[in-house]
């Protein structure tokens, strides 16, 4: 078994708004608002040039407050592989490349073990593009606030499968409160592409011996990649 920008400009947008509010939570027009159903519509109008850009200096959350810049995703925009994880860490933060610290290099191994490698047929990306503090889970404002890049990637990459990378990948993309456990071994739905879960490369790192769960997860998603073509 195999084992496997700096912010230029947003600092003051956000001086701004700091000293205009008293409110940390939410810097856009409220979640089911028609101001926010508007940002949705522009954003799934974007193609991936504008969307990367309107990303790179979004303020929509409290984590554009923290960051040193935004992750956007990496790998080929053409891809059949869709990865989506949790959110940015440290080194991600850093580099602004997603997945590029420990979790990362097992990530890499996956990948390989189903000979897959980044940049070709395989785009990775996450639930929040911005590094949440302490590496903490995004909360469901701010992963609701990331929702519309997420969706608009989607729908310009087209994956033929999409793998959520852990609970919050799973919980968010599947709009379910569901184990991780009751979710892996299945072939979900998200808006017409299969997605299949398994555990985030970090929980495994410290569970070593759900590898083979995950193994077998990507065993699953191989083979249900081939029965799609
Ligand atoms: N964990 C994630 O979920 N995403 C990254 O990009 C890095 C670590």
């Amino acid at each position: 078994m195999p084992i496997w920008r700096s912010k230029s400009g947003i600092s003051e947008q956000n001086k701004a708004i700091e000293t205009s509010s008293n409110e940390t939570s939410d810097f856009t027009p409220p979640l089911g608002s028609a101001e926010n159903a508007q940002r949705w519509e522009e954003i799934q109008r974007m193609n991936w040039n504008k969307l990367k850009s309107t990303v790179s200096v979004c303020i929509a959350c409290p984590l554009s407050q923290t960051r040193t810049q935004t992750v956007f995703g990496t790998g080929d925009k053409d891809a059949d592989w869709l990865f989506v994880g949790e959110g940015p860490g440290a080194r991600e933060d850093a580099t602004g490349e997603p997945f590029v610290g420990q979790a990362g290099k097992l990530l890499d191994q996956m990948l390989a073990a189903i000979g897959l490698k980044r940049e070709h047929q395989v785009y990775i990306t996450n639930i929040v593009k911005c590094r949440p503090p302490n590496n903490r889970n995004p909360t469901s404002n701010e992963a609701r606030q990331c929702e519309p890049y997420l969706t608009r990637q989607i729908a310009l990459i087209k994956p033929k499968l999409i793998v959520a990378l852990g609970k919050v990948a799973a919980q968010n993309l599947l709009k379910r409160e569901d184990s991780i456990s009751s979710l892996r071994g299945k072939v979900h739905d998200y808006s017409g592409i299969p997605l299949i879960v398994t555990y985030h490369p970090a929980y495994l790192l410290r569970a070593l011996p759900e590898k083979a769960k995950a193994w077998k997860d990507l065993c699953f998603a191989q083979s249900t990649m081939q029965s799609l073509k």
